[in-house]
Parts: structure tokens; C-alpha cells; sequence
């Protein structure tokens, strides 16, 4: 059973806090990589909140007892390049078992529509849960097009993970894949008419790589 159309956001003061010092045009690259890493993980404790568990018998140094492990096959986080690769490391840290896919999409700037021009993925996707990450879903092009794509492996489910997004890039993944809960730190007030988020916080990919 899906929860349609849900935004969860993910409102902890530890999450807040660090998103509002990446926001400060004055951090720089290497802090704002630290902090998105740092953030990364923290968000993905509520991302797997509903992972569902089994019990197996363990034997502790005093006596046998029945105890839980996550159920199935190992989860699978998607990145889209390049700025998704800026939550992986976060997000690794905490489920290091999780397998890693990679689709590469860049926005042609006059139409900002997606193009791929990667996609990697680990097999049996059919039999694993599947968690999107990039920064910012601000049009909600890119994350469309990498959802559509995955979509016909035909995984047990979607989620997707950002830091930042806007009405509209809610709006434009929920038009298409409902079924897709996102999950983010905030929902910024708009986007401005160069596809950016306000008040947002520039360019992620930029600002991880200091490629500016
Ligand atoms: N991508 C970014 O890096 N920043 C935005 O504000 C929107 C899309």
C-alpha cells in the first residue's frame, strides 16, 4: 500500500542546522561538501524509517535470543550526476551494504529538458528498493526522466531524496509518479525563470566541486 503524492520533510534541528550554513554563499566547497555529507547521512535514517524488518536467531555471549535485520535484498541508492554523488558518500557511510547506480543527465540550458548520457545500474533491480538522490529537485525534469527510466527495471519501489525543492518540482514528479514519496530538509518558496531555486542555494553541483 503507497502513500500517494507524500512529502515528508525532514525537519530535525541537526538537518536544519547544517542546511542553513550550506546555504551561506559564504561557505565554502570543502564545507559545503562536509556538511552535505554530514547531512546526507542524518537524512537517510528517516528515509529507510519504513524498511521492513525479519527476525533471526543470534546467539549472544549469554544465550540465544530472536532479533531484527533488514528484510530482502540490499537496497539500491540511484545518483544523478554529478551533484547526487555529493549525498552517496553520507548515505554509504551509514548503509555501506547498499548497491550504487549511476544515471547521468544534463539540462540543456534553452530547454531545460533532461538528457542521459549515462546509466549504470546493479542487477535484480526488480527485487530491491530503489532511493534517487540529487540536491535539488527544482523542475523536476531531471528527477522525472531518471524515475521514467528506472521504472521500466521494475523495482519493488522508488523513493526519492533531496536537500532542496519548490512547489514546482513537487508538482511535476507527483504529476507523473505519484507513487514516488520524496523526501527533503525544505520546500523552498519558487523557482525563478532560470530553473534555480529560490531561496535555494546556488548551484549544488558548483558548490560540491567548486567548479564555479
Ligand atoms: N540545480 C541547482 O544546482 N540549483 C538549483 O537551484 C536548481 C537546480
Amino acid at each position: 500500500m503507497f502513500n500517494p503524492k507524500s512529502v515528508t520533510v525532514l525537519d530535525h534541528p541537526l538537518i536544519q542546522h547544517k542546511l542553513t550554513l550550506m546555504r551561506d554563499k559564504e561557505s565554502s566547497s570543502t564545507t559545503f561538501r562536509r556538511l552535505l555529507k554530514e547531512l546526507s547521512s542524518l537524512m537517510v535514517y528517516e528515509v529507510t524509517r519504513d524498511l521492513i524488518t525479519t527476525k533471526v536467531l543470534i546467539d549472544t555471549p549469554l544465550e540465544t535470543m530472536s532479533s531484527k535485520v533488514i528484510d530482502g535484498k540490499k537496497l539500491v541508492f540511484v545518483s544523478i550526476l554529478r551533484a547526487g554523488n555529493g549525498i552517496l558518500d553520507g548515505m554509504l557511510d551509514v548503509i555501506p551494504g547498499a548497491r550504487v547506480g549511476f544515471i547521468g543527465l544534463y539540462r540543456d540550458e534553452k530547454t531545460l529538458q533532461s538528457i542521459e548520457y549515462y546509466f549504470k545500474m546493479p542487477n535484480e533491480i526488480e527485487s530491491r528498493d530503489v532511493i534517487i538522490v540529487d540536491p535539488m529537485l527544482a523542475t523536476g525534469n531531471s528527477a522525472i526522466a531518471a524515475i521514467d527510466r528506472i521504472k521500466k527495471l521494475n523495482p519493488k519501489s522508488i523513493k526519492f531524496l533531496c536537500l532542496l525543492t519548490c512547489p514546482e518540482g513537487i508538482e511535476a514528479v507527483h504529476a507523473q509518479h505519484p507513487d514516488v514519496s520524496i523526501f527533503t530538509a525544505s520546500i523552498d518558496r519558487q523557482l525563478n525563470e532560470n530553473g534555480y531555486i529560490l531561496p535555494g542555494l546556488g548551484d549544488a553541483g558548483d558548490r560540491i566541486f567548486g567548479t564555479k
